[in-house]
């Protein structure tokens, strides 16, 4: 008997899911999980509406990845650390235990009782023990709306941004997981008409619409890496939203780009979609011209056909409006590619590293990935319900990201990144 491959499009579990879910049998994400029963934080897979207790499982002795331990710790970096044989592996045995035709699990009450919890009674942690944070800046559609408010259509993307992937290192210590309040940054603001500057509650605060990869090998300080070890380091992907200060930013970025404004939140989803569940989403992004630099070429294709909504909730709505539709497809740098130039100088890359896409626009106006194109830097106020406005985020607003890949009958889905402002003090 031929096994299936854990991405078959066939392949149907006996824990129920219907089509619009997000975790069919096809994705298996992970994350990291608690009840009340059980309060330590242990790695666990998201089916359906339940979560596979991944701890249980090893405890039982029907998933074995090695070193004992791996899923009854907080994060998932010592998972990521064992390699991308043996992702695949555990994966393929996960999937396995889940198949509607196969007894083991299905029919075992006891163990089926430890170990799939409804999703309504677990409280999800923040995934990774983030190592190290960088932010990217890899959407031509939105480096050149920001170039085009700011500099004039005549030079909106700067000498450099076409020859590599512009990022900067930000803050791990302040990555959040979903559902975390974010409270209002302060910091210094110098308005144009201002002659110094004072200190108080950010005025333009915004999101920025990003997916973050997650990097599950080290690489060596010194060493360069190829197109091929920089994708066998990438594990996974999250949802990512990078809150932004914009005035702070404006006043501070000279000259060395984004500080405080950035530094205050960054918000990922709880569950980790393996690049393996991504596969067959995979394609080619938009033709590179000039041609990258030979480090930088890359033959396979590294984009992927993912859509992705924003929505906003003001305190007194009850669901969010949605003001973005947009797809990762249109990067122009890939996480490959952002990888690699990362590593060039000699910069070591540990596991728990996390990569930042770059805000995600597309062509059309629709496709904005943050509120400073959405209203044009303020001067474009956009009706979210009658009678209310918005240019940037007000306290009690609440922003909800979603995103998946539609399958035949099926989608692999990131569930929702969601934070809610809180006042300044
Ligand atoms: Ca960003």
């Amino acid at each position: 008997m031929t096994v299936p491959h854990p991405n078959d499009p066939s392949l149907r579990s006996f824990v129920p899911v219907n089509a619009t879910s997000d975790f069919p049998i096809q994705n298996l994400p992970y994350g990291v999980f608690s009840t009340a029963a059980l309060p330590a934080p242990r790695v666990g897979v998201a089916i359906g509406d339940y979560v596979l207790d991944l701890w249980e499982l090893e405890q039982d002795c029907r998933l074995d990845v090695g070193p004992l331990g791996v899923f009854s710790t907080p994060s998932l970096n010592a998972f990521m650390a064992l390699g991308p044989k043996v992702w695949s592996r555990t994966r393929a045995r996960i999937s396995e235990l889940l198949r509607h035709d196969n007894p083991e699990l299905r029919d075992n009450k006891e163990l089926r009782r430890r170990a799939l919890v409804p999703m309504a009674d677990v409280k999800l942690h923040l995934p990774i023990a983030v190592a190290g944070y960088t932010d990217f800046y890899s959407s031509k559609e939105h480096a050149t709306n920001v170039g085009v408010m700011f500099r004039g259509k005549g030079n909106a993307l700067q000498p450099n941004w076409l020859h590599m992937p512009i990022g900067y290192n930000g803050r791990a210590s302040t990555v959040v997981v979903s559902g975390t309040k974010v409270r209002r940054p302060r910091g210094q603001l110098k308005p144009s008409n201002a002659e110094i500057p004072s200190f108080g509650p950010c005025k333009r605060l915004d999101f920025e619409l990003e997916m973050g990869a997650v990097i599950g090998q080290p690489s060596p300080m010194g060493e360069m890496l190829t197109e091929a070890q920089a994708q066998d380091m990438i594990f996974g992907f999250v949802l990512l939203n990078d809150w932004s200060a914009r005035d702070i930013q404006q006043w501070e970025y000279v000259p060395l780009g984004p500080f405080q404004g950035k530094a205050f939140a960054t918000s990922i989803s709880p569950w980790v979609v393996t690049r393996e569940a991504l596969e067959p989403f995979r394609l080619h992004g938009p033709k590179q011209d000039p041609a990258p630099l030979p480090y930088l070429r890359q033959a396979q294709p590294n984009n992927y056909d993912l859509k992705l909504d924003v929505g906003l909730r003001a305190a007194s709505m009850n669901d969010a409006v949605y003001i973005c539709h947009t797809n990762f497809k249109y990067m122009y740098w890939s996480s490959v590619q952002q990888l690699v130039h990362h590593a060039s100088s000699g910069c070591a890359m540990n596991v728990g590293d996390l990569l930042g896409s770059g805000t995600i626009s597309g062509p059309e106006k629709s496709q904005r990935g943050s509120l400073l194109e959405i209203s044009w830097n303020g001067t474009e106020p956009m009706e979210l319900a009658s009678g209310m406005k918005r240019t940037f985020l007000e306290d009690g607003d609440s922003l909800v990201m979603r995103g998946w890949c539609q399958g035949d009958g099926y989608r692999v889905g990131f569930g929702e990144v969601e934070g809610t402002i809180v006042p300044a003090d």
